[in-house]
């Protein structure tokens, strides 16, 4: 039997939101590492075009898309209290699994065993995936096995369009001005870079960029990214001795010496941070190790940063002859720090996810988003579930009964910005 939704608004969105989801999922939007205009590729425009249309025609008449591939719109309030509450989505999808040629397949009504995905061997068992166990009796959308489905973020987006859809509609539900904004470029870190915070002119704003059912996140990783450089002596290798100092050697010996055991990805879980080696290359002449190093504690990560140079240095001091560089970038910073002076914006979160009837669950990101890079511009961005699963890979896999509550909880949200506490405590904390 069919699993109920978590509310009879849910029901009703859940039809309109999968029609748009299974639409952007087609779309080709993969990001590329390497960027030299923004977005990084075209087809992030054909779902911005897309996206305006769909805008314009459920009655956000000023949508449109820039010259660098942002989609903004407004969704006008009625509750004439002046407050404006942002929605954020990114378009694009991750750079790190096939995002060409899209095929959703809705899985009606799931009986719990083990989806096959016919374009592959891949199996989703449940087995090996609880959150996907407890999901029986919901409609489950996976890809065709050889591409990623693109629910992070697709899913995101079309949680919102259906949502301003659905409020645009009904003009006797309340809400506060809503300003949305489809972002480009977020898988590969540059999904804030060109965001008019000015323009945008919200109190506050909340990415639809999450996953599981009733979590919210007002904490992410802070973030820098590692380049070491090392330039060794080639030398002919067969009049090498003595002479030779092998760049290649050095990097490798460097990677062997940081820890393997803790303050790797694959070694930590929760609140810990970790230094991961995600690229080595090197010849005799030149070896470059780029790393990304992550914790939730800016002390500690100062720490991470700290122990990855001192295993270099103390590596190139056994050769004199070779040289080191060793640059840090700045990448994000935890949302919390910001988010913390305005706690009425994730409660605000909390609340609307209780309003649909929703246990709400605060969990910390190991990882960033759209959000941590704008709450520290100055736009403070928590980050609401979306009911989208195994993200970056072919298992990739939504729930639509859970896309469906992500859509309720987004036009409850816009109600609770309408309660003269909500929009009082917004306007003293501007
Ligand atoms: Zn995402």
């Amino acid at each position: 039997m069919s699993a109920p939704y978590t509310s009879e608004l849910a029901r009703t969105l859940a039809p309109d939101l999968l029609r748009r989801f299974e639409r952007y999922v087609r779309i080709d939007t993969q990001a590329a590492r390497e960027r030299t205009q923004s977005p990084s590729t075209p087809g992030q425009l054909d779902l911005g075009r897309v996206l305006v249309e769909e805008l314009i025609a459920a009655g956000l008449g000023d949508a449109a898309l820039d010259e660098n591939g942002y989609v903004t719109a407004t969704l006008p309030g009625t509750a004439g209290n002046g407050t404006v509450v942002g929605l954020i989505a990114h378009m694009d999808t991750s750079p790190d699994a096939p995002g060409t040629g899209v095929e959703p397949i809705v899985h009606r009504d799931y009986d719990g065993g083990a989806i096959a995905l016919p374009r592959s061997g891949t199996r989703l068992d449940p087995e090996s995936i609880p959150e996907l166990a407890a999901k029986v009796g919901h409609d489950i959308v996976t890809s065709s096995g050889d591409t990623l489905l693109g629910a992070d973020d697709k899913a995101g987006v079309a949680e919102i369009v259906a949502a301003v859809a659905h409020l645009a509609a009904h003009p006797e539900l309340p809400r506060p001005t809503l300003r949305i904004s489809f972002t480009p470029d977020e898988e590969i870190g540059e999904g804030a870079t060109l965001f008019n915070i000015d323009r945008f002119g919200a109190l506050c704003a909340y990415t639809m960029d999450g996953s599981e059912i009733a979590e919210f996140t007002d904490e992410t990783f802070s973030a820098q990214e590692m380049i070491v450089s090392i330039h060794g002596v080639d030398v002919h290798p067969g009049h090498a001795t003595g002479k030779l100092v092998s760049a290649a050697r050095l990097a490798a010996d460097i990677v062997a010496a940081l820890p393997s055991d803790r303050l790797t990805p694959d070694t930590t879980s929760g609140r810990e941070g970790f230094i991961h080696v995600y690229s080595l290359s090197g010849t005799a002449a030149t070896a470059e190790i780029r790393a990304i190093v992550r914790d939730f504690d800016e002390d500690r990560l100062a720490e991470h940063v700290a122990l990855l140079e001192h295993t270099a240095r103390q590596v190139m001091a056994r050769a004199p002859r070779a040289t080191l560089d060793i640059q840090v970038h700045r990448q994000y910073r935890n949302m919390r720090q910001y988010l913390e002076p305005v706690p009425f914006v994730a409660e605000a979160a909390e609340a609307a996810i209780t309003a649909e009837g929703l246990a709400p669950v605060r969990v910390p990101v190991r990882g960033g988003t759209d959000g941590s890079r704008l709450s520290e511009m100055g736009l403070p961005t928590p980050n609401i579930f979306t009911g989208g699963h195994e993200f970056h890979s072919v298992r990739e896999w939504a729930s639509v009964h859970d896309m469906a509550s992500a859509a309720a909880t987004i036009v409850r949200l816009a109600e609770v910005w309408t309660q003269p506490e909500w929009s009082r405590r917004g306007a003293a904390g501007q």
